[in-house]
């Protein structure tokens, strides 16, 4: 029998329109609130932040979303990204099950986050923005967005973390290459860096910082907005291209996933795969699991609790209705910085809570262990989000040994490692340690909020 090893869709089945899931939760989600006032935040309250076209996409109940031809044009330069079938990690494995993964380290910044950056640069340069800030950890989104912006041309500042300035060079360079700058925050350009600062000036910065900083510069100057890579309703809905095409693409096979599975860090890429199957559990009676897999060393999925809180560490964003470790969580420094984050999107958190998807926690050295298995046997070397994936990935699939069942599998492999070679170092000379949080650095932040509880 013939075997299909990479499952290829042409330019024009690129998908018209992205996915609302809003329009098909049992429970819609809770509104965000005000910090100051604790009541629900409107439109007008996002408007010094985000282009209007993108508030209303984050308030929308529309099922389908029309994407405009100007960013599927851009989206050709990489979509459709291949799916492919793991026969030789099968083989590894030796398992009856059937491993198939979903490439999103074929864009120019190496992971999915590009299915985002580029329509929200596009709809801000449809409202004549010229100037955008963000943060970045990593370095991932900060490069996403850099590519994004350059297309369009807006002028992009990036907060990068502290820690990450110093040890990823590459990633800044990238960002430079596309014409933006960077700033390793804290910085004392914004009141929020220079409060972190006084406090502590060898401060390696946070994500949570770096939020914050980001935050401050556009909400207090009107020709500047702000975006963010992962969290928020709109970046999930970009992201559903990726499991729209896998969807198209299986139907190419005989081959359906009983099991679909992301790594997680705020939730898009997690959302981009699963929801668009999760549409086909609540209209077509299909009966798919969706896994989000997070790092054992923040695990919020897990071990959070479901409340409100801020997406930043100072507490300038609205509070949101989400799984959070508390927003002064400062999760340990391990290698896969995009899933160090101490919250959870609103619409994955309302499915979770629902109990519509699963999540699993992982430790860090069982993923870089399934990410060199996979680079041995697939030739990819994986993100170090990614491997969060294929562990989970690997552990379905050995159990389907055990069980003796032929099930599908389905993980998204979100980015390529080709910038994150240092923390395979770490690996290979056995200095990578597992994170094993106490309870009071799990539940201590916790503890101390303030903010309000869901009942
Ligand atoms: C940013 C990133 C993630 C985590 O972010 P999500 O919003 O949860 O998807 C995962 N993988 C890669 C490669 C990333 O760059």
């Amino acid at each position: 029998m013939e075997k299909t090893k990479k499952i290829l869709l042409t330019e024009k089945e690129i998908p018209t329109h992205w996915y609302n899931i809003q329009a098909d939760m049992p429970n819609p989600t809770l509104p965000p609130l005000n910090p100051g006032t604790r009541q629900p935040v409107g439109p007008a309250d996002l408007a010094p932040l985000f282009p209007m076209e993108l508030i209303k996409q984050e308030v929308s109940k529309e099922r389908w979303i029309e994407i405009p031809e100007e960013v599927r044009d851009v989206y050709r330069m990489w979509r459709p990204s291949p799916l492919y079938r793991a026969y030789n990690l099968e083989k590894l494995l030796d398992t009856p099950a059937k491993i198939y993964f979903k490439y999103e380290g074929v864009s120019p910044a190496g992971s999915h986050k590009p299915n985002t950056a580029v329509p929200q640069a596009y709809y801000n340069k449809m409202e004549g923005v010229k100037k955008i800030t963000t943060e970045t950890g990593a370095g991932q989104w900060g490069s996403a967005l850099s590519f994004a912006c350059q297309l369009f041309g807006i002028e992009l500042e990036v907060y990068m973390v502290k820690i990450s300035y110093e040890q990823k060079p590459y990633r800044k360079l990238m960002m430079n290459t596309w014409g933006a700058s960077v700033f390793a925050s804290p910085t004392d350009k914004t009141e929020s860096g220079r409060k972190v600062l006084a406090e502590d000036p060898e401060s390696p910065g946070s994500l949570g910082i770096a939020i914050s900083e980001a935050v401050e510069r556009a909400a207090k100057d009107e020709n500047i907005k702000y975006s963010l890579g992962s969290v928020l309703n709109h970046v999930l809905m970009h992201q559903t291209v990726i499991g729209l095409e896998a969807i198209k693409q299986f139907e190419k096979t005989d081959d359906f996933p009983d099991v679909v599975i992301g790594c997680f860090g705020g939730g898009s890429n997690f959302a981009g795969i699963s929801f668009p199957f999760l549409r086909l559990n609540f209209q077509e009676g299909k009966n798919v699991r969706c896994i989000a897999a997070e790092p054992s060393s923040c695990p919020k999925l897990t071990k959070g609790e479901f409340r409100y809180d801020f997406g930043d560490s100072v507490g300038l964003t609205p509070l949101l209705p989400m799984y959070t470790l508390g927003h002064t969580f400062v999760p340990a420094p391990i290698h896969a910085g995009g899933l160090r984050y101490h919250g959870a999107g609103v619409l994955v958190s309302q499915l979770l809570k629902d109990k519509f998807i699963e999540a699993q926690a992982l430790h860090q050295l069982e993923c870089f262990d399934a990410g060199v298995k996979f680079a041995r046997s697939e030739g990819i070397i994986p993100a170090p989000e990614s491997t969060h994936a294929i562990a989970c990935a690997v552990k379905e699939a050995l159990k389907a040994r055990e069980e003796g069942s032929p099930k599908t599998i389905l993980f998204n492999l979100s980015g390529h490692g080709y910038f994150d070679m240092s923390a395979y170092e770490a690996y290979f000379s056995g200095k990578l340690v597992e994170h094993r949080l106490t309870e009071e650095e799990l539940y201590g932040d916790l503890k101390k909020l303030n903010t309000p509880v869901i009942a």
